[in-house]
């Protein structure tokens, strides 16, 4: 059921991890399951797997809590775009929120984690192609956005997450990422799909976000 081998994409990026000077071993390996059934992410699981990513909270709600009970170390991240009014329930189901992208958000996130008291790592979406039709803020207001999460709503901000533009090379766009990470003292940067995976750990990623590569329809 399972497309690529799990251990074969690990031994491959261990290999570009430890020969490239700017990679940050270890890496994680974020299984993107947006669409999956149980049965698929039971098998990812068994196969090793410890990270999980859903793209929206409805979705996850339905498939999760299942999964959570039965497998209490796996972590599950949102990792698609987060509306306001679903901050209380993304703050109970979720262990990071990979898509913080607005200050108005972040207030909703601050506020649901203040009230249930529970704390959830937040990467900040940055929009680095400044496309419309995606999430995250602009780079040029990444660094306002991080210091109001931090200092203001003292958020446990612990990353950048960014997806590049499909027609452009991606190596610029990650490599802005890592600047605006660096320039910030973060250590976590969750960067790189299936296409561009062994570019972004090249480039510094802590977290590759795979989906196609290990879920291939058969
Ligand atoms: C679906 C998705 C992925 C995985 O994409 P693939 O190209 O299938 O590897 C990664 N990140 C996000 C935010 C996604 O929505």
């Amino acid at each position: 059921m399972l497309g690529r081998t799990i251990q074969d994409l690990r031994a491959e990026i261990t290999e570009i991890a430890e020969s490239a000077a700017l990679a940050a071993p270890p890496v994680t390996v974020l299984a993107a399951c947006k669409g999956q059934p149980v049965s698929v992410i039971e098998a990812a699981i068994a196969e090793g797997i410890l990270d999980f990513g859903e793209n929206k909270v409805q979705e996850a709600q339905g498939k999760w809590p299942v999964l959570r009970q039965r497998h209490p170390h796996v972590r599950l991240h949102m990792i698609g775009p987060l509306q306001t009014n679903k901050t209380v329930a993304a703050v109970e189901l979720f262990d990071v929120i990979q898509t913080l992208d607005r200050p108005k958000l972040a207030e909703a996130l601050a506020k649901a984690m203040q009230e249930s008291g529970r704390s959830v790592s937040c990467y900040i979406q940055v929009n680095t192609g400044k496309e419309p039709q995606k999430a995250g803020v602009f780079p040029e207001e990444a660094d306002a956005l991080i210091r109001y999460c931090r200092e203001r709503l003292a958020l446990p901000v612990v990353g950048i997450m960014g997806i590049p533009p499909h027609h452009q090379p991606p190596a610029p766009h990650f490599a802005l990422l890592r600047s605006i990470a660096l320039r910030h003292g973060l250590t976590e940067l969750s960067m790189g799909m299936s296409e561009d995976y062994r570019v972004a750990i090249r480039m510094g990623s802590t977290c590759v976000r795979i989906g196609r590569a290990l879920f291939a329809e058969h």
